[in-house]
């Protein structure tokens, strides 16, 4: 028997067949647009959409699961002072504030899955995503390695700034869980290179 098979389920809202691979996380209805996440067994439903491609290149376009984090983060205690919230929080006094933190949901390298990290969550570069009629497969982190990733992302953020930081106390509350289909470019070299700011794995 092989470990690869494919089940097939059905989309809770419109009845569609649905072909997951057995280690998908999440599973998107290209009938009706639900997404599903798949927890022990059973299908919660999640807000699925999808990013248009921004830049032109060479290949055809696959999309890849991205976790979107909506969430507040509090800074409780740092005990030195640097501009760097301040641009990712839109400008306030440095205690915290709303971020959309894009994280990928799929494996890749850790070094890319940082910089990838940043620069989504950095620009902010989906403002309002769509509803498209396209597979998106490849989930490998669940929202739980995310929400950890997120915290990972804020910590070395502060950690990068010019200062030196002597201690960080945060709190982060993530009001909803999100998953945002972003276009890639498989290139000639194997390389899958992202349609929205260029980056490659
Ligand atoms: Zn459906």
């Amino acid at each position: 028997m092989s470990e690869f098979k494919l089940e097939a389920i059905k989309c809770k809202n419109c009845g569609s067949g649905l072909m997951v691979e057995l280690n998908d996380l999440v599973t998107y209805c290209t009938n009706c647009g639900s997404g599903f996440e798949i927890l022990g067994g059973e299908m919660k439903p999640i807000e699925i959409n999808f990013a248009s491609p921004a830049r032109p290149a060479e290949g055809d376009i696959v999309y890849k699961p991205f976790w979107i984090l909506k969430a507040n983060v509090t800074i409780l205690e740092r005990t030195a002072t640097g501009g760097f919230l301040k641009n990712l929080f839109g400008g306030n006094d440095g205690s915290g504030g709303k971020i959309k933190f894009y994280i990928p949901a799929f494996r890749m390298p850790v070094d890319n899955l940082r910089e990838m990290a940043s620069a989504f969550t950095i620009k902010d570069p989906v403002p309002s995503p769509q509803k498209f009629n396209v597979k998106v497969t490849g989930f490998t982190y669940d929202r739980e390695d995310a929400l950890k990733i997120a915290e990972f992302l804020l910590i070395s953020f502060e950690a990068e700034k010019s200062d030196t930081m002597k201690t960080f106390r945060y709190e982060i509350n993530v009001d909803s869980y999100e998953i945002l289909g972003i276009p890639f470019y498989k290139q000639s070299n194997g390389n899958l290179r992202d349609a929205i700011i260029g980056l490659s794995i």
